[in-house]
Formats: structure tokens, sequence, C-alpha cells
């Protein structure tokens, strides 16, 4: 499988049926593109912009930011970047940036919210990514969006900063990360603001389940394969696409074996996995039906819990590989 898989590692991912979907990687610091590329990568699904915070002991200059997304697009050339803004909070936290101290971190000021409550810090980074565009191409995404509301403020913003930099939108695409249950719910109104949508499972399945990602004892058991999430992620990847609208998933669910056929199934059009897997999930990808996956994953939305998901997988990967 590792031979087949290396040996096509720059090809395209289609189906037997003829279904394409596009595998992408997350990334998390400039000199992954690089790595990215070489395992055939066809896109950067999520860049976690984070890095360039985490690295810092202050807020890292306008200069340097632009710098380094430019960096990463002159290596990826014609391939898209998708950059998310700034994600702290919940498990994420920055020295140079006091968060209040909460009970619920997760339930708090994280993702979209830190950057609507200090908009000087998003306008900053939104100016560093809009005068990077030229370099390749960008694509911005807002992370934990929750509400329309803050969809529209999060896009004033940026459209804002556009106009006093003078810099013209149309070949940039602007999408959001669905990862939080309200979203998802409500992806047929939030489809028709943005370019695209990205499901992040692993916060998805948090709120879902009510699980903390990171529970000592009960993490184990915050499976994205839950079909709670699968139809959560049904209903994103429905309204997307009657909104003619693509959608991909950036969680973890999009470079897991038993998630392929059934992220497939239900209508993924792009996968972001992490790099090393890139060349394996287009493997697998090209031997599936799409029209196997769809019933497939028609019977996993039915299974109780995700027990059922992952033994209804178990037998598919007995008959199939
Ligand atoms: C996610 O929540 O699935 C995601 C991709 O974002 P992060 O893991 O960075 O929170
Ligand atoms: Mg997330």
């Amino acid at each position: 499988v590792k031979a087949a898989a290396d040996a096509a590692k720059d090809e395209q991912a289609f189906t037997e049926d003829g279904v394409q979907v596009e595998v992408a990687g997350n990334i998390a610091k400039v000199a992954d593109a690089e790595k990215l590329v070489a395992k055939g990568g066809e896109a950067v699904g999520l860049l976690r912009s984070e890095f360039l915070y985490e690295s810092s002991q202050v807020f890292p200059s306008e200069a340097d930011q632009e710098q380094a997304i430019r960096q990463v697009l002159t290596t990826l050339g014609e391939r898209p970047l998708i950059v998310r803004t700034l994600d702290v909070g919940g498990d994420k936290p920055l020295p140079y940036l006091p968060l209040p101290e909460e009970e619920n971190p997760f339930l708090g000021e994280r993702g979209i919210r830190v950057g609507l409550d200090k908009p000087a810090v998003l306008r900053q980074q939104l100016r560093a990514l809009l005068k990077a565009a030229e370099a390749g191409r960008l694509r911005i995404m807002f992370p934990m969006i929750a509400s329309l509301f803050e969809l529209n403020l999060a896009k004033q913003i940026l459209n804002e900063e556009a106009q006093k930099l003078g810099i013209d939108m149309s070949n940039i695409e602007v999408g959001i990360m669905i990862e939080v249950p309200s979203a998802a719910v409500m992806a047929d109104l939030l489809a028709e603001h943005v370019d695209f949508f990205s499901i992040g499972t692993n916060d998805l399945t948090q709120y879902t389940l009510a699980i903390d990602r990171g529970h000592p004892k009960l993490a184990g058991i915050a499976d994205g394969l839950h079909p709670a999430v699968l139809r959560l992620i049904q209903m994103t990847a429905d309204a997307a696409h009657r909104a003619g609208k693509w959608v991909g998933v950036c969680g973890g669910l999009a470079g897991e074996k038993d998630a392929v056929p059934l992220l497939v199934g239900l209508g993924i059009d792009e996968l972001s996995c992490s790099v090393p897997v890139i060349p394996e999930v287009k493997h697998q990808v090209r031997g599936l039906s799409k029209t196997q996956c769809v019933e497939l994953a028609g019977k996993a939305m039915m299974c109780a819990d995700a027990k059922q998901v992952r033994e209804l997988m178990k037998a598919f990967h007995a008959d199939h590989d």
C-alpha cells in the first residue's frame, strides 16, 4: 500500500466512479509548506496561524506576519492556501494576550470571539494577509464562527481593511470553520455569505458530545464518528452544495481510515489531513466508489453510537481491502 501510495502521490485522487476529492494538508509553520509539496498535497486546507504568535514573546509585527505568509504562498505556487485567523483561547493560550480567567474556557472567549473583542489584533493580521495575497492563491478562514452575526462582523472588518489598502477581494475566497454545532445547524444561512466551509471535526465533536477534547478520562470516547457528528457534517455539506459552495474537512477525521469513506459518502469535496498521511488518503480515495460510500454513510448515520459505526467500518474494510 505504502509503495503504491507513494508512487501516485503527485496525481489527483478520483474515486473509482470518477468523483474527485481534493487532498490537502494542515500546516503549522512556514517550513511545513515544503513538506506538503513533497508529499503531493494539492492545497493547504488549514494553516493554523497561531504558530506565528506562539513563537514570539510579543505580538509579531505586521511585516513579519506578511513575510511568513508570502513565504508559504511562494512555496505553494499554484496551490491554494487557507489561512485561519488567530484561534486562541480554550486550550491555546498566548502569554502576551491576556484572556479572562474563566471556569469553562472552551465555552468562553476563544477563536473569532477574541478577534472581534480585540479588533486591532484581527485587523493587523488581516492587513498582513491581504498584503501577502499577491504572492499566490490565498483563502481566508475565520475560526469558531457560531452565528451569522459574527461572520458578518468579521467580513465587515476584512472588507474595510481591503478597501483601505486598495486590495481587490475578488480573487480571495473567504470561508469559515464549521466547528460549533450552531453553525452546522444554521449552515444553510451561513452558506450564502461565504465561498467555502471547512469542518473542524475536533471541536465539532467536543461541542456536540459535550466532552472536553483533552479530557484525561473521557477524550477517548469523544469519537468524531458518532452518528450525531456525521449528521451535522451531512447538514453542512448539503447546505454548502445547495448554495453552490464547496466544503472541506480539516479536523482529525480527514486523515482517519475509518472516516474517509464516510466523508466521501457525505459529499465532502476536500480532505485536509496531516501532511505525512496525504499519499495514503489519496490512495484510499482511489479505491472507493462514491455510490457505495453514500450508502455506507447512510447506514452510519442510522447507527446508535460511534462504537457501532466503528464496527460497520471494520466490516467495510474486511470486505473491501
Ligand atoms: C478542529 O477543531 O477540528 C480544527 C481543525 O481546529 P483545531 O484543532 O485547531 O481547533
Ligand atoms: Mg478547532
